[in-house]
């Protein structure tokens, strides 16, 4: 069958299926009798022994297919899984009576909980553990694990829609593609899609629901096509367009370290779009002259638990001292939205995305924003970092953020501790913010344009509703009004304008951005050569 949505990243992918189901293993049987003991501890083992040799299968493909640092991740959950503390802290609970799925469930809690309290390394092993132990109760409760702790081998992900709690927590190599019902080019599913360079196709629709029983599917990202089961013939075909993709990506080659210029020779800045420290080395190889845009909330989506100040200023530090001299914009925490925080008790609203995010939320909850904003004083120490604030709509918010950033500036310097000169900055995000710019400009260092929120703010439309595609346009004439307007403050006031929206790695939008006198553009890092080629060629 064939389903068709939106290509949201480019690219081909073919590979078995793989569908998550969300939600929290609950056992359903949560004690046992006296005597069960020893049969339940029996189970126990058996369950352990062949989660095990399913890990062993994964780490072995990964092996073969010249995965090692993926593979290393299945070996340190292999580790886990055999690990005699776990057995025995499991034991003692089956022994005080606990069904040994919810015994294994809750020894894997305090293991999590032990590990985020060390350093950071071992802090994003929190996750790990609690992979290993929900598939090991998957076993006992007679299912197979079936949330994103059961994807290990590379597969094509389908979901009604994937959250950034979600695509945060797929290893790298093991997703070759999304494909979800709901969604669009803009939504974070397509985001993260792009600057892991798999391919993406979103807003599918209710097709979906009959593509989920698949066995293989194939992906064209391009196109946004979905092929469910396909023929041989079907598959040789993509991977002629696969051949094909991979040749026009190599052409590009030969602009990754261009320092790109307009032929009146204005010169343009190509930056990346990050989304965790990891991946600041990827970003430097494609090119990347800088971090247009970092995006500090994955690195609080990644687990349960928030980053500590020193865990984020170890985060932070790492893309700093990656990027050196060149700059690295951290964007403060940006949550609602299609972004929920774990930890964060956050109550409904009827409209997140008019709701309360970004600024707004961090300048109500000083407890989570100035360790931020310490953290990232304290790793400009190690490279050039700018703080930028999201989803401005006046200059007090500016102001009252900057005045946290001060009072953490001041209180470092008072306990002695190093820290670096950092310029802030502002989103132009909300048409409330461009239509102020003349006023945040002279509160600002530079601005920088977040076209995904300022379209769907600008023209009213959601930007994950698919329906809205045709409204989804960075270059709708109201758009682009609200653009040159945040630019012409911006010279006014002598700071430079980028773009780290979408938009900026749209080839058809790029000369018009450039045409308003934004200087920078940041994007998925494998878009990079491409950007860097059409500025050349204006
Ligand atoms: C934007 O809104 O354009 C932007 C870059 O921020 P995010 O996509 O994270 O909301
Ligand atoms: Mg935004």
């Amino acid at each position: 069958m064939k389903l068709t949505g939106t290509g949201a990243s480019e690219g081909i992918a073919v590979g078995p299926a793989f569908v998550p189901a969300t939600g929290r293993l609950e056992p359903a049987r949560t004690g046992i009798d006296e005597g069960e003991v020893d049969a339940e501890l029996k189970r126990f083992e058996d369950a352990v022994e062949a989660v095990v040799a399913e890990i062993f299968e994964t780490v072995d493909g990964l092996r073969t297919s010249g995965n090692e640092d993926e593979a290393g991740i299945f070996e340190f959950h292999m580790e886990m899984a055999r690990d005699p503390e776990l057995a025995s802290a499991v034991e003692k609970r089956v022994r005080n009576l606990q069904s040994p799925e919810a015994a294994v469930l809750a020894a894997g809690e305090e293991y999590a909980a032990e590990f985020a309290a060390m350093d950071e390394y071992m802090a994003a092993r929190a996750d790990d553990v609690r992979d290993v132990t929900g598939q090991i109760s998957a076993r006992l409760m007679g299912r197979d694990a079936s949330g994103f702790e059961a994807l290990r081998k590379p597969s094509v992900v389908l979901a009604q829609s994937l959250a950034p709690s979600d695509t945060a927590r797929i290893p790298k190599g093991v997703a070759l593609a999304f494909v979800t019902a709901e969604g669009s080019r803009t939504s974070h599913v397509s985001i993260m899609a792009r600057s892991m360079g798999i391919p993406a196709v979103v807003g599918v629709g209710p097709d979906l629901e009959a593509a989920l029983k698949a066995k293989m599917v194939a992906v064209d990202g391009t196109e946004g096509s979905v092929i469910t089961d396909p023929d041989r013939n079907t598959i040789a075909e993509f991977e002629r367009v696969s051949e094909v993709f991979a040749e026009e990506r190599e052409a590009l080659d030969e602009y990754r370290h261009v320092e790109a210029s307009t032929s009146e020779g204005r010169r343009i800045e190509v930056a990346a779009n990050l989304g965790s420290a990891s991946e600041a080395e990827d970003a430097l190889e494609w090119g990347a002259e800088g971090v247009g845009l970092f995006r500090t909330e994955f690195l609080f989506m990644e687990r349960d638990e928030l980053p500590s100040e020193d865990e984020q200023y170890e985060a932070y530090a790492a893309v700093a001292r990656a990027f050196g001299e060149k700059p690295v914009i951290i964007r403060t925490l940006d949550v609602g939205g299609d972004k929920d925080l774990p930890g964060v008790e956050q109550a409904h609203e009827d409209n997140p995305f008019l709701g309360w995010r970004g600024i707004r939320m961090s300048l109500d909850t000083p407890d989570l924003f100035k360790p931020q904003l310490r953290a990232i004083l304290r790793a400009a120490a190690h490279g050039t970092l700018k703080v930028m604030f999201p989803m401005v709509v006046g200059v007090e918010e500016l102001k009252a953020a900057k005045e946290i950033l001060q009072e953490g500036r001041t209180e470092l310097q008072e306990e002695g501790v190093e820290i670096g000169a950092v310029e802030t900055g502002v989103m132009i995000e909300t048409p409330a913010a461009a239509l102020c710019a003349a006023e945040l400009a002279a509160e600002s260092a530079f601005f920088s344009v977040g076209t995904n929120d300022l379209v769907q703010y600008t023209l009213a439309a959601d930007r994950g509703n698919d329906r809205l595609r045709r409204l989804q346009r960075p270059d709708h004439p109201a758009v682009l009004a609200l653009i040159r307007q945040a630019c012409e403050a911006a010279e006014v006031a002598g700071i430079p304008v980028g773009v780290c929206g979408e938009a900026a790695g749209e080839p058809s939008v790029i000369p018009k951005l450039i045409g308003l006198g934004v200087t920078e553009l940041s994007m998925a890092a494998p878009s990079i050569p491409q950007a860097k080629k059409i500025v050349s060629g204006l």
